[in-house]
């Protein structure tokens, strides 16, 4: 069956019969799409992520202005960090570092998605990726910023961005049907990157980035790329 938001994106002529599955029909609801998201490992991470900062924020007290604005100033920030990862990260190819492939499993992954978007298990970071990003993030904030109480505030907001990332990208690929414009937004040009061309539309929780960063192009004005599904990357670059 025709997932409905498509057809209303006017985008299924790109689509037709380049689906390998069509997406799991019980997630047409935000709840039952919620109920659906927790049960990957990735977004039980990360919440766990968000409460236990958040917990240990909140007992520590001593709140100031300072905690929102620093909170406010990450969800820009993310959204650069979002947009540049997914283009230089996760679209990255295999290379050979001294005769040896390099080809993080970030990458591998996020291929795997785009020859399988309907494959649900592939769409969410691996977990081995929150695992390690989570204790980098702690050490970095606490680092960069002057008391523990400030560190634990954006520790709490970048690890709710992250999960805003992972409830953002995997709703696109759910035939829940947008009911705002700023979700359309997200859902349209998440759809164009797998559909139409893969170089364009690269943000997720706050869309307007591929506006400010130019990738976010007239569709009709874009040819359909032939690497869309493989990111370009074939067997061969992938022998030693
Ligand atoms: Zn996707
Ligand atoms: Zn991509």
């Amino acid at each position: 069956m025709r997932p409905p938001a498509l057809v209303d994106l006017g985008i299924f002529s790109v689509e037709l019969g380049e689906r390998p599955s069509a997406p799991r029909a019980e997630a047409r609801t935000l709840p039952q799409a919620a109920a659906l998201f927790f049960r990957f490992r990735s977004p039980k991470l990360l919440a766990l992520a968000v409460l236990l900062p958040l917990a240990v924020r909140v007992i520590a007290g001593g709140f100031t202005i300072w905690d929102p604005i620093l909170a406010l100033a990450i969800v820009p920030l993310w959204s650069i960090q979002e947009w540049w990862m997914h283009k230089h990260l996760l679209h990255a190819k295999p290379r050979k570092v001294f005769g040896r492939l390099v080809d993080p499993t970030f990458a591998k992954r996020h291929r795997a998605h785009h020859r399988r978007p309907w494959s649900l298990s592939e769409v969410f970071l691996p977990s081995s990726v929150v695992l390690l990003a989570f204790p980098v993030s702690v050490a970095l904030w606490m680092a960069a910023l002057p008391t523990v109480p400030l560190a634990l505030t954006a520790i709490t907001a970048y690890s709710m961005m992250a999960l805003a990332y992972e409830w953002t990208h995997f709703l696109t690929h759910t035939p829940y049907k947008p009911k705002s414009r700023y979700y359309a937004k997200i859902c349209r040009g998440h759809r164009l990157h797998h559909f139409k061309n893969e170089q364009y539309w690269y943000g997720f929780t706050i869309p307007y980035v591929d506006d400010v960063l130019r990738t976010s192009p007239d569709q009709s004005a874009i040819e359909v790329s032939p690497t869309v599904r493989t990111l370009g990357v074939t067997s061969d670059d992938l022998e030693v």
